[in-house]
């Protein structure tokens, strides 16, 4: 089985992508830290964003089962990642690796943004988990302060309004919902009502296709 869980930046998505994978008993991927992890080796080699070859080459080479991710999560990483990730040989470099990881027994749940429209296109059940930008970018300030409490609210704001340009603005694999994903808002959502509210989803979607 493979669900695949797409949605903008600060959405809950990565959240809700492990707790759906551990209740399920899939694999987990959450797509972001391998853009994540493409953008901040190029860093660590003293490369820059725009080296769009550096970045495919070092694509090609990413080990998916070695990921940092306490170096990999953070502000800095998450906006060179969406620079980097609009190059297209970039994405084609990670899109097999992604598909092989999906494919392997007993299935997997994958978040990220073109998971449902290009890396899993027949996913038995597909979410777009969205939320104002003002609540993601609450969440997200929150769980920054912890680490920088002189971060303003409205920097988060602005970083989470530029993510969201770059992000549905690119012209390949760009962020967009699939025409038979379901949507859910988390806006006025907790956690826990939120996970409850995508299980209710994907049990409809799971049982109008006679998997249950
Ligand atoms: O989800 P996360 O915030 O970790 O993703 C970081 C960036 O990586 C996103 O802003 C987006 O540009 C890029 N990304 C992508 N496709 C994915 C996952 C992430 O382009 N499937």
């Amino acid at each position: 089985m493979i669900i695949a869980v797409d949605g903008p930046a600060a959405s809950g998505k990565g959240t809700l992508g492990k707790r759906i994978a551990a209740h399920y008993g899939l694999n987990h991927l959450d797509t972001g830290l391998l853009y994540r992890a493409v953008a901040r080796a190029l860093l660590d080699q003293g490369k820059t964003l725009t080296d769009e070859a550096a970045a495919v080459t070092v694509a090609r080479g990413l080990d998916f089962h070695n990921l940092d991710e306490t170096r990999l999560r953070g502000a800095e990483a998450g906006e060179a990642a969406s620079v980097i990730s609009v190059y297209p040989g970039v994405r084609e470099a990670l899109l097999q690796g992604q598909r092989e990881f999906a494919a392997q027994a007993p299935g997997a749940v994958l978040d990220g943004r073109d998971i449902g429209t290009v890396i899993c296109p027949d996913a038995d059940a597909k979410l777009f988990v969205t939320a104002s930008p003002e609540e993601r970018a609450k969440r997200r300030w929150l769980e920054l302060q912890k680490t920088d409490p002189a971060l303003a609210y409205d920097t988060v704001l602005a970083d989470v309004r530029k993510r969201d340009e770059r992000d549905t603005g690119r012209a390949a694999a760009s962020l967009k919902m699939a025409d038979n994903a379901r949507l859910l808002d988390t806006t006025k959502l907790g956690i826990e009502a939120a996970f409850q509210a995508a299980l209710g989803l994907i049990e409809a979607e799971l049982a109008g296709k006679d998997l249950r």
